[in-house]
C-alpha cells in the first residue's frame, strides 16, 4: 500500500527530536510538508506559514500531526477537522478539558479520526507493569518525576505562561502511565504547588492521592523541574502480593524486586505512529482523558506557594 501523506504543524523541539525522524523511517507515512510560523522546513519539502495555507495549496494531504504547545491546539485541531483532515496531536492535548471534549465531539460529528497521544504510554515495560498490577493489585505507589527545564524546554517561555502547565507538562507523562496501569481509580487528596514568584506555572509539585479501596493504599507523587543530575522518571509500586514493581527511565525499564525484567530503547514515537496507522485503517479515534482530569484536579485542589524567581 502506498504511504499516507502527512504534514507536521509546529516544528519545535519535539517535532525535530521525534516526529520528523520517526515519520522519515515509517513504512506507513510520508512527510509531505511542514507548517512553521518561523518557516522551518524539512529537506526540500514545502513549508507553509499557517495551516490554512497548507490546506489551500496541498489538499491531497489528508493527515496532520500537531506538535505546537497546547495553547493553540484547540483552534488548530478544529481548523484541521473542518478542512477534512484526520489529526494526531501532542500531549497535553489542550489547555482545558472542555476544549478536549469539544474536539472529541467535533471529530465525531465530522467522522474524522482524532488520535490524542500520550507518548509515555507507548512502552512495552509499561504494558508489562499493567498486567502485573492487574493480577497482584497495588498497596502503595510513589511517582518521582524530576528533570531539568533548561534541558528539556530550553528557552520555551510558553511553559511558564497560563496554560503552559509548568512542571506538570512533563508530570502529566507520569500521570499517563499511572492512570493506564493502576487497577483502580485514584483521586487527588491534596497537593502543594510551588510557583516561581515571577512565573505563572509551578516548578515543584507534591501530591497525595486517595482511592476508594478499603485497604487504603499509600499513593504519592513529586515533580521537580530543577533536577540537573539527569532525569528521574520513576514510578515505584508495592503490589498486593508484596512485590516491588518499579518503572524507570520514563517507562522503558521494569524492575521487579530490584531485578530488571524488561528494558528497551526509545520506541514511544514509532509505536505511536504505528497506532495512528491502525486507527486510520479502522477509522477509529483514540482519546484518553484520564491523565488530564487528574492533573486538572491537582490545579483545582492544590495549595499555592511562591518560591524563588526562575530565570533561564
Ligand atoms: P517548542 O520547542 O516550543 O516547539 C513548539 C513549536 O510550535 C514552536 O517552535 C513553533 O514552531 C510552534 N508554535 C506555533 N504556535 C506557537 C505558539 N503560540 N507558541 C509557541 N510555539 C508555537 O515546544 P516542544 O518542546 O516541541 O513542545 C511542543 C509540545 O510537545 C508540548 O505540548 C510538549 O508538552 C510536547 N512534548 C515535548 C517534549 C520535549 O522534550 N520538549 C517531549 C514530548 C512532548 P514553528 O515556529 O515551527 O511554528
Amino acid at each position: 500500500m502506498s504511504k499516507r501523506k502527512i504534514a507536521v504543524i509546529g516544528v519545535g523541539k519535539i517535532a525535530q527530536d521525534q516526529h520528523l525522524p520517526v515519520i522519515d523511517a515509517s513504512e506507513d507515512f510520508e512527510l509531505a510538508a511542514t507548517v512553521s510560523t518561523r518557516g522551518i522546513g524539512h529537506g526540500d519539502l514545502p513549508v507553509f506559514r499557517s495551516p490554512a495555507e497548507l490546506y489551500a495549496a496541498m489538499p491531497e494531504i489528508g493527515l496532520v500531526s500537531i506538535c505546537t504547545p497546547p495553547g493553540v491546539r484547540h483552534a488548530y485541531v478544529r481548523e484541521a477537522l473542518d478542512a477534512g483532515k484526520d489529526v494526531m496531536l501532542e500531549k497535553p492535548p489542550t489547555t482545558t478539558i472542555s476544549e478536549l471534549d469539544d474536539l472529541i465531539a467535533h471529530a465525531g460529528r465530522l467522522d474524522r479520526v482524532i488520535f490524542q497521544t500520550w507518548h509515555s504510554q507507548y512502552n512495552a515495560a509499561v504494558d508489562r507493569a499493567k498486567v502485573i498490577l492487574s493480577e497482584e493489585g497495588v498497596s502503595a505507589a510513589r511517582i518521582d518525576w524530576r528533570e531539568s527545564v533548561r534541558k528539556w524546554h530550553p528557552g520555551q517561555d510558553w511553559v511558564w505562561e497560563p496554560g503552559g502547565f509548568g512542571v506538570c507538562d512533563p508530570g502529566i507523562n507520569a500521570f499517563s502511565i499511572f492512570t493506564k496501569v493502576m487497577p483502580f481509580p485514584v483521586f487527588v487528596d491534596s497537593a502543594r504547588l510551588i510557583f516561581p514568584a515571577n512565573r505563572q506555572t509551578p516548578i515543584d509539585v507534591d501530591i497525595a492521592f486517595k482511592s476508594s479501596q478499603p485497604h487504603r493504599p499509600d499513593l504519592s507523587c513529586g515533580f521537580n523541574w530543577l533536577e540537573e543530575s539527569g532525569e528521574i522518571w520513576t514510578i515505584a509500586f508495592k503490589t498486593g502480593a508484596g512485590n516491588e514493581v518499579k518503572l524507570e527511565r520514563g517507562g522503558r525499564t521494569l524492575r521487579v524486586n530490584g531485578e530488571v525484567v524488561l528494558e528497551h530503547g526509545d520506541e514511544e514515537y514509532a509505536r505511536m505512529y504505528d497506532r495512528f496507522a491502525d486507527l486510520l485503517e479502522a477509522r477509529e479515534s483514540d482519546v484518553d482523558v484520564r491523565p488530564f482530569r487528574l492533573m486538572g484536579d491537582v490545579f483545582l485542589l492544590g495549595a499555592r506557594e511562591n518560591g524563588p524567581d526562575f530565570n533561564w
